[in-house]
């Protein structure tokens, strides 16, 4: 099964979208508040994608997608910075900082799933359940 990492330290902002991927996916969703927990769980587990705040408490953003990407176990998951600002470079200083992709916030959902799929591949389930034999 597919883990996401989702570092927010506001969960009120992902509650819906949570439940909308856990709905629509066959993932595992695991949340940190902050960056000293994202750095931890990463030391602990496995994950295929991570939606990275870029305003966290603790430890910032940016020191914790360089921690990621300098570590041979986890440079190869892609990160998606979200950042509240909308500005166009934004995106692009993200990227080249070592993000994936960018989503701003307030989360397009949309946008949020499309990202989801275009890393994790299409693991929607089944839109209609299977008939009881
Ligand atoms: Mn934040």
């Amino acid at each position: 099964m597919k883990e996401i990492l989702i570092v927010e330290d506001n969960p009120m902002n992902i509650e819906t979208i949570i439940d909308l991927l856990e709905f629509s996916y066959e993932c595992g969703v695991t949340k940190a508040l902050d960056g000293k927990e994202a750095i931890d769980l990463l030391a602990e587990m496995k994950f295929d994608l991570i939606f990275l705040d870029m305003q966290l408490p603790k430890i910032d953003g940016l020191e914790v997608l360089n921690r990621i990407k300098k570590d041979p176990a986890t440079a190869e998951i892609p990160v998606i910075a979200v950042s509240a600002h909308a500005m166009k470079e934004n995106k692009e200083y993200f990227i080249e900082m070592g993000c994936e992709d960018y989503i701003s916030k307030p989360i397009d959902v949309y946008r949020f799933m499309a990202l989801t799929e275009k890393y994790l591949g299409e693991y929607r389930k089944d839109e209609e359940p299977q008939p009881k034999k």
